[in-house]
């Protein structure tokens, strides 16, 4: 059974101290089949520790070793790009000049601040916030600077993990008009989604709620792939199976894998 995990982060990203190495040992012990490595460049960020550049050398270096080293598991090298409007055209620059398997474009910033702080709640109540958040994330799908350099929107529905209202759930009915019109947009464009599970305890559901996904897959979406988000090795491969189950339920048989920026689908069988 194919067991991917995509969404991965370790010390070349300003929030984990992960070791690759250890990402990989725990993806192994927790059955995962493949493991893709997307390091945060948010170019543009209010805080200066992810307002920088990957150390792509070092990352490349240690992933071939890792290949190397762990044949039993496939690792692929990705990056989470986060969206700011006004760096994203030295972002898809920056992007042109590397080499990926898999790219991921995520909304961090809204407004100027990211979601994850508190204080970036200001004043607004939860809809004005989900409703600000969502626009973003349409705003980078159609941002044609980036269009070419990543495959799958990350997380939609991030906003909701951050914890900032009583009741934080983000399911489709808050703004079906606005979800059509991104879904749509992300389909016609030959994109795909991700389905974060680090959702699962913080907003109560995976990132987007499964409403969404089965909006996607009723609306012609099927580049799907799944990623546990982990800073930690003890997160890694977190939810997969569960992921799995809600994709399932919303209508997929196939789960899309990546390498050097091509979707393989792989059929879903049940263990
Ligand atoms: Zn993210
Ligand atoms: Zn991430």
């Amino acid at each position: 059974m194919i067991l991917p995990d995509y969404h991965v982060h370790t010390i070349y990203s300003p929030d984990s101290k992960m070791e690759p190495g250890e990402a990989v040992l725990s993806a192994i012990s927790s059955g995962v089949s493949e493991i893709c490595f997307t390091e945060h460049m948010d170019l543009g960020h209010h805080m200066e520790s992810f307002n920088r550049v990957p150390d792509f050398k070092r990352i490349e270096k240690s992933i071939s070793q890792l290949r190397e080293k762990y044949p039993e598991i496939s690792i692929e090298k990705g990056i989470e790009v986060g969206y700011i409007r006004d760096t994203a055209e030295q972002t898809a620059e920056i992007l042109s000049g590397q080499k990926f398997d898999f790219v991921l474009l995520s909304t961090h910033c809204v407004d100027g601040m990211d979601c994850y702080l508190p204080e970036s709640k200001r004043d607004r109540d939860k809809i004005t916030a989900y409703k600000r958040y969502l626009e973003t994330v349409y705003d980078s799908v159609m941002d044609d600077n980036l269009t070419e350099y990543y495959d799958c929107i990350g997380h939609i529905g991030y906003i909701a993990k951050c914890n900032h209202y009583e009741d934080n759930t983000f399911p489709y009915q808050l703004f079906p008009e606005l979800f059509d019109k991104i879904l749509s947009e992300i389909i016609k464009r030959g994109k795909g989604i991700e389905v974060n599970t680090s959702g699962i305890n913080r907003a109560g559901h995976v990132l987007p709620h499964p409403s969404i996904i089965h909006r996607y897959h009723e609306l012609g979406g099927r580049i799907i792939t799944i990623g546990s988000d982990a800073h930690k090795p003890q997160n890694v491969g977190a939810y997969i199976e569960e992921a799995i189950d809600i994709i399932v339920k919303a209508g997929f048989q196939e789960i899309t894998l990546f390498k050097n920026r091509e979707p393989g689908f792989v059929t879903i069988t049940r263990a």
